[in-house]
């Protein structure tokens, strides 16, 4: 026989070996860049592994993470005191164990609240985790072999130098310090980062949440029950959530300028629906929360760390197609959640080049693309009106400045990007109101107002608690008129009653035992609660609705 080559010789290669094998022959700058380049990878090493098992986990491709892996990477490599690697090392493996832990049993990725949550139940919690223990064991090896190489590679540098200490200390205070400055409690994880960056300052979210002595808000938990409806065989709900739209300036609600001749025109549809609502939120991300996910409290700490009742969750029960499309970026996904059971994911992100170009025609384009099914739940999420107003318009928008000459030239801009809206209104519900069988339902509803020089002020972004920055409008087609009836029969409807009718038309009835009759609130900048938030009472007999005053539970 051929065969007799000695065994030992051609053993599986050595991964250590192979690494000391590199290092000898390569120069020592060269080498330390590699060794940066190295820990760099073995640091998302996890992110990568984890996604092979869940299908639903994306690893990020967003290159601003890099901005914390690069100089973590370079602190490893250089620091001399082997003990603090090790701490840091420990720490941020500990961190990825529950942040994978998290991810795969409630599909988001942990924030500083749910860490609250789990350390104040935490008899709970391990009775859970004694349950389904051998399913999440894989994600020990999967976190602590990277974080172990980490430590291997970092022995390899010779020279090392005390600024290695440093930069690992200063990496991890400035995400802390950041995080104080700005109100840890604003920090929900961008679920398009990579884990890391998410554990770490979830961590010092978890921490300040400690120092500023906050406390969970004891709601009931909300019940979802399934109605066993008959849903239709061909049905299409659309929900466009648009963008800093005042009402006082759309000329279907009766402003002086013509600024929305095409919905105008479909108003005189019997199909067709226009009311005054009231936003959840003064801001873009906290309304994306209570929009897409039927929650009315504006601390409702628990349920908004959890995805029971996010409406991509509920169609995806029912056999529809889930479809999100944004032309803003994707960091709002992380408010609007379910992201595990969206069948399509498509945001500014996904091409900035060609989303700057065309602007919210982005989202035609995305459309026409898309293969629909027998049953579609798609969310169209636009940037228009955003401000800068002028800079509104896809690239071939020829009528940029219609109205022009009154004595307040951010109106003329307003209302120019207005006139523009109107027409991608009128294009997205004509994408959707032709159809011939089954049932369409398209609900377009701002995401807050902008304010257009009320009580003297432009704009939402200052934050303050102002009931008119919840004014908005919110427009409905659909050919069934029930439906129709029932909003109509809503006074002044909002994103949270909107939600749980759409929650209905997809088979379940969202039932809160924290309701409290024609009570609702408009939430500050964070959905939890910790930037104030406004309590109404409507009353729909005398037509009005009553502000209470600010609430700041910190205060
Ligand atoms: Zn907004």
């Amino acid at each position: 026989m051929g065969f007799d080559i000695d065994i030992r010789v051609i053993q599986f290669p050595n991964l250590f070996s192979s690494i000391n094998f590199v290092f000898m022959y390569v120069r020592p700058l060269q080498k330390t860049l590699i060794l940066i380049l190295t820990i760099s990878v073995l640091i998302i090493t996890p992110d990568i592994i984890f996604s092979l098992f869940n299908k639903a986990f994306k690893v990020s491709h967003d290159i601003k993470g890099l901005i914390l892996i690069i100089p973590l990477s370079i602190g490893f490599v250089f620091n001399p005191y082997r003990w603090i690697s090790v701490f840091f090392i420990s720490l941020i493996s500990f961190l990825q164990i529950i942040q994978f832990s998290h991810i795969k049993y409630f599909g988001t990725q942990i924030s500083p609240y749910s860490l609250h949550l789990m350390t104040s139940e935490m008899e709970d919690v391990l009775l859970e985790v004694g349950n389904v223990f051998l399913n999440y064991i894989y994600i020990i090896p999967t976190v602590i072999i990277p974080f172990l190489l980490i430590l291997y590679c970092a022995g390899k540098q010779r020279r090392k130098a005390a600024f290695g200490t440093v930069i690992l200390f200063s990496v991890f205070m400035s995400v802390g310090i950041r995080l104080y400055a700005i109100s840890a409690p604003r920090f929900t994880p961008n679920e398009f980062r990579f884990t890391i960056d998410n554990s770490i300052k979830t961590f010092f979210g978890y921490w300040i949440i400690l120092l500023k002595n906050y406390q969970v808000k004891g709601y009931k938990k909300y019940e979802i029950i399934d109605l066993k409806t008959n849903i239709p065989e061909k049905i299409n709900i659309v929900y466009i959530i648009g963008e800093s739209v005042n009402y006082k300036h759309m000329s279907l609600f009766g402003y002086e300028r013509n600024t929305t001749p095409n919905l105008r025109n479909l108003a005189k549809e019997s199909n067709f629906l226009y009311t005054q609502g009231i936003s959840s939120a003064i801001a873009t991300l906290p309304a994306c929360k209570f929009i897409a996910n039927a929650i009315c409290e504006p601390d409702n700490v628990i349920q908004t760390s959890m995805d029971t009742t996010n409406l991509f969750k509920l169609a995806k029960q029912k056999g529809f197609k889930t479809f999100y499309i944004s032309s803003q970026s994707d960091h709002l996904l992380s408010a609007i959640g379910g992201i595990s059971y969206i069948d399509i994911i498509v945001t500014k992100d996904s091409n900035t080049l060609k989303c700057n170009e065309l602007m919210d025609e982005y989202l035609f384009e995305i459309l026409s693309l898309q293969k629909f099914e027998d049953r579609n739940f798609i969310i169209l999420h636009q940037r228009c009106i955003h401000s800068p107003y002028t800079k509104t318009f896809g690239k071939d928008y020829k009528n940029g400045n219609a109205f022009k000459g009154s004595n307040n030239k951010i109106v003329d801009e307003y209302d120019n990007a207005m006139l523009y809206n109107d027409y991608l209104i009128y294009r997205m519900f004509n994408f959707f109101n032709k159809q011939k069988e089954g049932k369409f339902y398209i609900i377009w509803a701002s995401d807050h107002n902008e304010l257009m020089g009320e009580n003297g002020l432009y704009g939402h972004g200052h934050g303050y608690l102002l009931p008119e920055t919840a004014d908005i409008p919110i427009v409905i087609q659909s050919n069934d008129l029930d439906f129709l009836g029932r909003i109509r029969d809503l006074f002044r409807p909002t994103h949270y009653e909107i939600a749980k009718h759409i929650a209905g038309l997809l088979g379940y009835e969202v039932k809160n035992p924290n309701e409290e009759k024609d009570v609702f609130y408009i939430s500050g900048v964070d959905y939890n609660g910790k930037c104030g938030y406004i309590r109404l009472r409507k009353d729909p007999v005398a037509q009005k609705v009553k502000y209470s005053e600010d609430k700041d539970p910190t205060s």
